[in-house]
């Protein structure tokens, strides 16, 4: 892949009109970084034929309200995943911030350098694929921070993953931009007008 030279991206931090809300009550944005619609990535994850899901090895912080919505599915998961809940997530302490629904977050387990939940055998989360299969919302099982990727949020700034900001992510480049790529998403998590403002910054920031 030719990495195409990009324009330095902005680190213009803009305001948006009013906070908003995600579904899940937390986080909350009112904030935007600039460079979200300026930087770009290769996007199409499941076709992608050189990455092998590198953005998936170091694990994902999960929110603890997500964490219950699995351990409540725990049998089936484990069924399924033929991996035992214990092993779900490392023993560190949950770590408290109102970003995250419930309170706090824990952080999904590695495996050989991957994160558990990542298909051993192929590509992509089996969270994910898991939720397909049965039917049911991918959102209520994979963590709200693999759906976003790589775009997160801090303290109601919705900004790009430290992946981007050191370069380290190997699918950046070209593609669309971060905030297209992941547009669908933020629409699902905080709703349209959401996304109708975040065009309105995209269309005077970055024009397509
Ligand atoms: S975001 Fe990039 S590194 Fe991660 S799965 Fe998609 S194409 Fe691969």
């Amino acid at each position: 892949m030719n990495i195409v030279a990009q324009p330095a991206p902005s680190t213009l931090i803009v305001d948006l009109r009013r906070t908003y809300v995600s579904r899940y009550g937390a986080p909350m944005i009112s904030q935007v970084a600039v460079e979200v619609f300026q930087l770009r990535y290769f996007t199409k994850c499941m076709s992608c034929t050189f990455c092998n899901d590198w953005c998936c090895s170091h694990g994902v912080d999960i929110d603890l309200d997500n964490v219950q919505r699995l351990l409540a599915n725990r049998d089936a998961l484990e069924n399924w995943l033929k991996i035992p809940s214990k092993d779900w997530f490392t023993d560190e302490e949950p770590d408290k911030h109102p970003d995250y629904p419930g309170g706090a977050c824990m952080r999904t387990n590695t495996r050989n350098g991957r994160c558990i939940f990542l298909n051993p055998k192929g590509r992509g989360c089996q969270l994910h694929a898991y939720a397909l299969e049965k039917g049911l919302d991918y959102h209520d099982f994979k963590p709200v921070l693999s759906a976003l990727f790589p775009l997160t949020f801090d303290d109601g700034t919705l900004h790009v993953m430290e992946e981007v900001e050191d370069r380290s992510l190997v699918c950046l480049g070209e593609g669309l931009t971060l905030y297209r790529g992941v547009r669908a998403e933020l629409e699902y998590y905080f709703g349209p007008s959401f996304v109708e403002e975040l065009d309105e910054v995209e269309a005077a920031h970055a024009p397509r």
